[in-house]
Parts: C-alpha cells; sequence; structure tokens
C-alpha cells in the first residue's frame, strides 16, 4: 500500500502477531465489489479501490521494543473512494431534459477529474455507450431515443476510474396531450377534415387518416402515410384502418442517438348529414380505443361536437359545417419499446 493514493487490490487481512510481544491489532477491511444489491452498494459499489491516510507513520516505522501496541494512540484511516450518480428524473418523456449529477465521495486527498456518463439498454449483454466526457459533475441532455435503459457514472479518482452503481433510466414515448394541439399538425388535421366534409354525397362518404411523427432530432412533429378509408353507403358506419407502418426509423437508434418515432395515429369521423341511420356517437368508438390498446399508441379523431339534445351523439341530417374538435384516444399504456413493435 501507498499512502494517499487508490490500491487496486484486494485486502483481505494483515497478519501482524508480534509473537513474544503479544498480539495486536489485527483488522480486516471488506471491499464489497459485487453487483448485489444492499446498503453497501452505492458506498462500496465502486470496486476494490481504497485509499490509507497514515498521518502518523503506523505502516512505515516500526515502534517495537517495549511491550506497548505499536499503534497505541495512534490513528490512521482508509476510506473508499466512490461515484454516485443521481438523476432529477429517473422516467421521462421524449425531448425532456433530466439532469445528471455526480459525486465522487471520499474525494479528500484526491483530485477527482474526467467525469463520464455511460447509458445501454436493459440487458447485461448490452453495449454502453459514452454520453457524456468532461470536468462537469451535471449533465442535462435532451432525451431522443425511447426505451429502458440503465446509466452509470465514473471518475478518474487520483489516476484511477472509479464507477457509481448502475441505475434505470426510462424514456417514454409522449402521451397525446404532448402533440395533439401541435401547431405543424394542425393544418393536416384541417385538411383531412375539409376533405371528408367535401366528400361527403347523398350516396356516399368516407374517412380520412394518418400516423403522427416526432423526429427527436429537431423536435419536430410531423404526418406520414395519409390514407383514406372505404367509400360507405349511408345506411352503415364508416371506418377506416390505416396501413401497416414500420413505427420506427431508424428501427432502433442507439441509446445516445435519435430517431423519427410514430407515436400517434389521427383520423375523421364523417358527417351524418345525409345517413338513413337516426344518429351516432360522436368521438372514439370502441373498435378506436381498441386499435389504440392493441398498438399502445394514442390517436386522435376529428369529429363534431355531439348535439346537447342527444348527448354524446349527434342526429341523422347534422348539417356539414358544424362545430368539431379533436379528441384524444388515450391508450391505458404508452409505449415503451419501440423495437418490439411493428
Ligand atoms: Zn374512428
Amino acid at each position: 500500500m501507498t499512502k494517499n493514493k487508490p490500491c487496486v487490490s484486494r485486502l483481505n487481512r494483515t497478519d501482524t502477531n508480534r509473537g513474544p510481544l503479544g498480539s495486536d491489532y489485527d483488522w480486516q477491511l471488506l471491499i464489497d465489489d459485487t453487483a448485489v444489491p444492499g446498503v453497501r452498494l452505492d458506498r462500496y459499489g465502486s470496486g476494490s479501490v481504497y485509499v490509507v491516510e497514515d498521518p502518523q507513520n503506523l505502516l512505515t516505522v516500526l515502534y517495537n521494543g517495549d511491550a506497548v501496541n505499536m499503534a497505541k494512540g495512534k490513528t490512521g484511516k482508509i476510506y473508499v473512494p466512490g461515484v454516485l450518480l443521481s438523476i432529477s428524473e429517473p422516467i421521462v418523456t421524449l425531448l425532456d431534459t433530466p439532469t445528471f449529477t455526480i459525486s465522487a465521495i471520499a474525494e479528500n486527498g484526491l483530485p477527482a477529474s474526467d467525469y463520464e456518463i455511460e447509458i445501454r439498454r436493459m440487458g447485461d449483454n448490452e453495449p454502453w455507450y459514452k454520453w457524456y466526457e468532461g470536468s462537469s459533475k451535471t449533465f442535462t441532455p435532451t432525451a431522443r431515443a425511447a426505451g429502458f435503459y440503465e446509466v452509470r457514472a465514473s471518475a478518474l479518482l487520483n489516476g484511477t476510474r472509479v464507477y457509481s452503481a448502475k441505475k434505470d433510466f426510462d424514456v417514454y414515448f409522449p402521451k397525446v396531450e404532448n402533440f395533439m394541439y401541435e401547431a405543424d399538425l394542425q393544418p393536416t388535421f384541417n385538411a383531412m377534415w375539409t376533405t371528408t366534409e367535401t366528400e361527403t354525397t347523398t350516396t356516399q362518404r368516407r374517412e380520412h387518416g394518418c400516423y403522427i411523427t416526432l423526429n427527436t432530432t429537431n423536435g419536430m412533429y410531423g404526418t406520414i402515410a395519409h390514407a383514406s378509408g372505404p367509400w360507405m353507403e349511408n345506411d352503415e358506419l364508416a371506418g377506416m384502418i390505416l396501413p401497416a407502418q414500420n413505427l420506427n426509423l431508424p428501427f432502433t437508434p442507439s441509446p445516445t442517438g435519435m430517431a423519427v418515432y410514430v407515436v400517434g395515429w389521427f383520423h375523421t369521423h364523417t358527417p351524418t348529414t345525409y345517413v338513413t341511420f337516426a344518429e351516432r356517437s360522436v368521438g372514439p368508438s370502441d373498435k378506436d380505443k381498441e386499435h389504440a390498446s392493441t398498438n399502445s399508441l394514442p390517436g386522435i379523431v376529428y369529429d363534431y361536437l355531439e348535439d346537447p339534445s342527444i348527448p354524446g351523439k349527434i342526429p341523422a341530417g347534422h348539417p356539414l359545417g358544424m362545430g368539431k374538435k379533436l379528441y384524444p384516444i388515450t391508450p391505458p399504456e404508452r409505449r415503451l419499446k419501440p423495437w418490439n413493435m411493428d
């Protein structure tokens, strides 16, 4: 051991029995370098690095020759340097900006430098990606790749890289409320609504829809895969199925990468101006809710405001041009694992 320097070794026991001089203060030092979670994980999880402070030269000067134990009345100190990582929000939504804070404990006497934060997708065989490297102890990235992750911090403590314990970090897809009224999307929504009304005739009508994307490189929302439903006779309810869509472009970005994600879907409901049935409900249908739930993908439907005389519904003969609004379709769970979707 060298005073005031980290030792990259494992000390099990010192055997300093002095024979005829009697026993002295043998001691043991446990360095917990296992990955088993527990009370010591943060404090000692940094591995087999420890520091000896020995201001009274107990380790280098022998006080032999009398019956007094050589360490009597003298003190030394052994401590384990460690690196801690705290996350302001361990569960965030794409484009959120959580703060990661590194603290190096037991820095007394140790120069700490070269802070790093690494991230990997959940799983022991997943590779680590360097997310931050520098002299600052705080890092505020923008979350741009969705998924379940582990993160860890490290620092050079007097030349030895010491790692923090791993922490969970999840990046979710946005909720429908996050993008429903996004200005960039409204022209497409309005155009599809106008087309839906314009195409309505005394004999037929149809729905229009698209997927909603989020480009996490620039934070812009957009639409893709514009589609029309089948023409429906006026004696039957209208509906449509959006074509199958690759929901991830690129399919699985690096944890530190960016992507264009499909984060939602949109469609219109049709006028009842010329229908031959008596009335219909407004807002998400049961099939709409089922589709959102099956794909864990929030949706938006453009539909008329209810007729106050029949709450939740509009009657046949409801004129074109009546008031409309966007209705959210919220799935029970948000989509978390884009690489499992197709
Ligand atoms: Zn619908």
